[in-house]
């Protein structure tokens, strides 16, 4: 089945009781037993829930993996990850991170005793200089939020199965219409199903999806035994989400493209972020990994402050100022104030992430639209 099909039907099945095209919202908590452990396969919704189960069939689907898991948030899926270490191993991440990852691995599980690389990886070599016997995972976000770096995953994924150690991605930037790292050679991929998967800013939600049996019973373990999972309304929006995300991600693909040239086009604007430009400094891996470059864009504006880029984000009218990215409607952040104000200034800064950084979440709405709301707010 090629992509467009396993959006819609991969992983599915009609429900058994009537026929339903779509799983029924299983809002049950508990399911009646004949015989003590005489059950249809669900026992405790913490543990099962056949809407949640026909999700994460479908995440395993869209992904190429086997095994799809759902969790309350992108956090929590992060989290579970993160649960296979033990104190004392180490883990070495990208430094160009979503504010909230950077924030769960130094201010919680660095008091659990397990040890936190950030580094740049555009460079495989750089990575390999970092790995010693403790070093358990290698977590990769790419394309980064919000300064739209692409690392290079196979790159990476060679180092991590030289020295036996797991690699994660989190591929919410691009999703698995643009690009699927298991087939890169990662062993985890993880989202936020917030953003493009649920694609309609109505749910908040994570995901996991791995190939390897042994790898997925742990992590089914940690799911169950640390309880984060999401509930049978929210896996329905998901999978209704998903149904869509090859026509979305097509849109938002085109608008991002004609957005990102007219800012860079603009006199006001000094620099634009965008992994499709041919002098972005990943293009190559870029366009050798992805299927097309996204709807996401950073920019400055020329001899910007602070106040100046507040204005701009206050201005628009169409783009709505918000947390947030990937759905049908187009958001505008300031990270420095909003996505990355848990990231020390002096840190953020060493990223990129300064003060006049504008993130954009380009949606599906009319590109003229956007383009001529745009132009009214930089002015
Ligand atoms: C939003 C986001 C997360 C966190 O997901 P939540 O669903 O908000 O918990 C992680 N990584 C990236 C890249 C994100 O954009």
């Amino acid at each position: 089945m090629k992509f467009n099909t396993k959006a819609i039907h991969g992983g599915q099945k009609h429900d058994p009781a009537y026929g339903a095209v779509m799983p029924p919202i299983y809002q049950t908590s508990t399911y009646a037993q004949t015989t003590p452990g005489g059950h249809k396969g669900f026992e405790y919704s913490r543990t099962h829930n056949p809407t949640r189960k026909a999700l994460e069939d479908s995440f395993a689907s869209i992904e190429n993996g086997k095994f799809g898991l759902a969790f309350g948030s992108g956090l929590a899926a992060i989290d579970a990850v993160i649960k296979l270490l033990q104190p004392g191993d180490e883990v070495i991440s990208t430094n160009d991170l979503y504010g909230g990852t950077y924030r769960l691995f130094t201010k919680i599980f660095e008091g659990f005793g397990i040890k936190f690389h950030f580094i740049g990886m555009e460079n495989a070599d750089k990575i390999e200089s970092y790995v010693n016997e403790n070093t358990k995972l290698i977590w990769v976000e790419t394309p980064t939020n919000p300064m739209m770096n692409v690392i290079d995953v196979k790159a990476v994924a060679s180092v991590a199965k030289k020295h036996n150690i797991l690699l994660a991605v989190d591929n919410t930037f691009a999703t698995p219409y643009l690009q699927r790292p298991l087939d890169l050679g990662a062993d985890i991929v993880m989202h936020s199903a917030t953003k493009y998967l649920g694609g309609h800013s109505d749910v908040v939600m994570g995901a996991l999806v791995v190939k390897d049996e042994k790898l997925a019973e742990k992590l089914y373990f940690i799911q169950n035994a640390s309880g984060a999972v999401c509930g049978p309304q929210d896996s329905f929006l998901v999978l209704r989400g998903i149904k869509t995300l090859h026509i979305r991600m097509q849109r938002h693909c085109e608008n991002g493209e004609a957005i990102a040239k007219y800012l860079k086009n603009h006199p006001k604007i000094e620099k634009v972020y965008w992994p499709g430009f041919e002098d972005h400094p990943n293009h190559d891996v870029a366009k050798a990994q992805m299927d097309g470059f996204g709807g996401m864009i950073s920019f400055v504006t020329k001899g910007s402050d602070y106040d100046k880029a507040i204005k701009i984000v206050e201005n628009l009218k169409i783009f709505t100022l918000a947390e947030s990215l990937g759905g049908v409607e187009s958001l505008a952040g300031h990270p420095a104030s909003m996505t990355h104000a848990s990231i020390p200034k002096e840190e953020r800064e060493k990223t990129g992430v300064v003060d006049s950084l504008i993130r954009l979440s380009v949606g599906i709405e009319d590109v003229d639209d956007l383009i001529a709301d745009l132009e009214q707010a930089i002015g």
